[in-house]
């Protein structure tokens, strides 16, 4: 099984996941843009296959989905890692700009595409969601 390391910029914030990701898709909603800069590459993992270190601030918004979200970033450098549903407990996303090894994270869809710029350069060979895709599919 695919150990997957990362962390933030400054390296205060690690972690380590002993699981597949249940999902990775990149996210083009309003809210994803400005705290990524770009449509954000996000990881969904079961929150039991993370193992943290270092010291998380957070910031809590409503999402376009209807969700509350846990906007997880490092306290020292305010780099983005995690996002956490209120909702979903057992489940956690992660910025996968942040993984030590880029090539891991392998998108299977663009989402929200209909809050995305019109200079978003899309992988043409994955489905594109308009907005909120269903859950995937337990693994
Ligand atoms: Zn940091
Ligand atoms: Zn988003």
């Amino acid at each position: 099984m695919t150990t997957i390391t990362g962390g933030c910029l400054c390296g205060a914030v690690r972690y380590e996941i002993s699981a597949e990701p249940l999902t990775m898709r990149v996210c083009w909603c309003r809210d994803c843009r400005r705290f990524a800069g770009n449509g954000s590459p996000n990881a969904l993992f079961r929150r039991d296959a993370v193992t943290l270190t270092g010291t998380l601030a957070t910031f809590s918004r409503s999402a376009d989905s209807g969700n509350v979200v846990d906007m997880k970033f490092c306290a020292a450098c305010g780099s983005q890692v995690f996002g956490e549903i209120a909702a979903k407990p057992g489940f956690m996303t992660v910025r996968a700009g942040t993984f030590d090894d880029s090539s891991l994270f392998k998108p299977v869809a663009n989402i929200w595409v209909s809050s995305a710029p019109n200079w978003a350069c899309m992988n043409e060979d994955i489905p594109k969601f308009e907005r909120q895709p269903p859950p995937p599919t337990a693994k």
